[in-house]
Formats: C-alpha cells, structure tokens, sequence
C-alpha cells in the first residue's frame, strides 16, 4: 500500500556531514541551539570549509552535507562551496531560515545544490513570527515560491513546541499550494507526562499531544504526496534501542573545530573530534563516544543524563517506554 509507514534506521553505510559554515545569524528564534560559547563565533573561509569537507568525503558510500549555521546564507561563498560539495561527490543540502542572503538562488543552481530547506514554525505570520520574528513568515514564504520557480527541491522544517504544536495540522495545505517536497517535523522536547499547568512558559510538547497530533498530520501530507520525515523519540520496552553513533555515521561540525557525533551533546565540551590545522583528531577525556556503549532501560543514555524529565517510570522504577535515538526517524509518503 501506498504511504505505508516506515521507521528508517540509520542507513548504514551513509555519512551525513551536518556543517555549520558560521554562528552568525540575523533572527533570534526563542528555541535557537546555537551557543557560541561552545561552537564559536568565527566564519570559516571558503578555502577551509572546502579543507574540512575533503576530511569527510568518502567516496565509498553515499555521503550528504547539510550547510547550517547561524544562517548559513549569510556567507558570502556559500555558492562557491556547494559546488565544491557538489564536485567532491556529496548530496548537497541547505538549511536557510528564509532569507537566502547574497542571492543564492541566482548565483548556485540545482545543478548543485540538491536541496533547499526553509525553516517555518507555523502555517502564517501570527503562529510563525512570535517564535522567528516580526516579518519572517513573508519573506520565508516569498522565497520558497521563488525557490520552486526556479525549479529548485524544496523542503520545510517546523520545529514542534507547545506554542505550534495546534497549528501543525494546517501546514498540509500550505506545504501543498507551495509545492513542498519534503516535510521534516522535528520536536523542541518532549516530557513524558501532561504539562504541568503554571509551567504556561515551557515549551515543551508532553508525549500525548505528540503522539495525538504529529503521526496524523504526517499521514494526511503523506497523502498529498509530500514526503514526511519525523523523529519516533518513545520506543516501547521490548524494541530493539540503537544508538545512531555505533551504526551510522553522523557529523555535527562546528566553526570552532568541535565535532561532535551526539547532537544532543552540543552544549557540551564533550565533543568526539577536534579539527585541529585541517586535521580531524580523536579528542582526549570524558567525551560522548565513552557513553555511547552504554546499556540503559531507559534507551538512549544522552537523553537520561539531560532531559530525564522525558522518562516515566511504573511503580516499581521500570521506564514505561524507552527514548529512541534522536536521530532514529520515520519516514511516510512518496519519493
Ligand atoms: S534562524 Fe536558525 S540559527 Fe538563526 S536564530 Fe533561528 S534557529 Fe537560530
Ligand atoms: S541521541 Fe542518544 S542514542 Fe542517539 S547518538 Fe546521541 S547518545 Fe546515541
């Protein structure tokens, strides 16, 4: 049957290169991860962006780079370095909040770039500009329509938090009239039981709004023929846990150098490698990969150490369910 469900594993043998070029950014969304007390400040030259995607290129297998920041329009040779991309033989995403600074749609082609990623967080201006700013909606939605018209692959990306999670469901359309390829709901956090009334400021989604809203809204774009992709975060106890950092390989690079393979240990100076002189170097210490062997009832051991508010327990301390890999998605709807 068409549009079957399908939780994808961590494609073995893929590479995914996560690349933020700069933190510097031109919006202040209230749920932005970048710190740049822990990933840097600088703007990498084009010349070591090309250097540091050469460490990673294998020609092997099937590699992806998504270009991120900050806002990864706002360097000024962002074209020139997705061709480089393009060239060294990678699928070459970006990630871009809209703004496509430095005409990025006239000066790269889809020759190169493969895919073209906007981010929105609500389906019009009252849900989207709150949490992304005044006039991000329009100028967002401008240019995926310009995006299209030049005949670029567009995808979106909404972050669910409990300021949108209502309004997701209207997305499909809108996905649909912009002639949306790609759909990625990503989750802001999520708790294990209902939110707490008088905790009115979290952001936080509880596990049954997730489950209640997202699976559905997924089905009903799926049937549009928009390609969805969103995390499965609750793992029932007797399913198989994964962590994606011992059976796929995945880089989240960092202007500082910092590369880490657990983005959900961004925040910290635990990082895997360090890109140190163009090289790519094993990093001494308490760093994410000792954890990464760890078994735990309670699955993913990141997510136990920083967001154990997550887990619920029955009576007798065992986790109701396990927290998947964050990076473990499913996938529904065609190609
Ligand atoms: S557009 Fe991205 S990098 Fe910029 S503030 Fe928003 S979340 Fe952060
Ligand atoms: S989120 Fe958890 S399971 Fe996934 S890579 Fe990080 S530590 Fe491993």
């Amino acid at each position: 049957m068409k549009n079957t469900l399908k939780t994808v594993g961590f494609k073995p043998g893929e590479r995914n290169i996560f690349f933020h070029i700069l933190t510097a950014c031109n919006l202040s969304c209230s749920h932005c991860y970048i710190n740049p007390d822990q990933h840097g400040t600088e703007t990498l030259s084009k010349d070591r962006i090309v250097k540091w995607l050469e460490l990673f290129v294998d020609s092997a297998r099937k590699s992806n780079v998504i270009f991120l920041g900050g806002e990864p329009t706002m360097h000024p040779h962002l074209a020139y370095v997705i061709r480089k991309a393009k060239e060294l033989g990678y699928f070459v995403t970006v990630d871009s909040n809209g703004y496509l600074f430095n005409d990025l749609l006239g000066r790269t082609s889809p020759d190169y770039l493969d895919y073209l990623s906007f981010s929105l967080d609500g389906p019009e201006s009252a849900v989207n500009d709150p949490i992304r700013g005044e006039g991000v909606f329009d100028i967002c939605v401008a240019n995926i329509k310009n995006a299209v018209q030049r005949g670029y692959n567009v995808s979106v990306i909404y972050t669910v938090s409990s300021r949108n999670i209502d309004h997701l469901e209207r997305m499909v359309s809108l996905l649909e009239k912009l002639q949306v390829k790609k759909f990625f709901i990503q989750v802001i956090g999520l708790r294990g039981g209902s939110l707490q009334s008088g905790n009115a400021e979290s952001l936080q989604v509880s596990r049954e709004q997730w489950l209640r809203v997202v699976p559905k809204v997924a089905r009903r774009a799926a049937e549009k023929g928009i390609h969805v992709t969103y995390p499965v975060v609750f793992l029932p106890p007797d399913e198989h846990f994964e962590c994606a950092a011992n059976v796929a390989e995945n880089f989240f690079i960092f202007p500082n150098g910092r590369v880490y393979q657990c983005p959900l240990c961004e925040d910290h100076p635990v990082h895997s490698y360090q890109i140190q002189g163009d090289k790519l170097i094993k990093t001494d210490g308490l760093t994410e990969d000792r954890f990464f062997q760890l078994e735990i009832e309670e699955g993913c051991v990141m997510n136990k150490l920083l967001q154990p508010d997550t887990i619920e327990y029955d009576q007798q301390g065992k986790p109701l369910y396990k927290i998947s890999c964050c990076l473990l998605k499913q996938e529904i709807g065609g190609d």
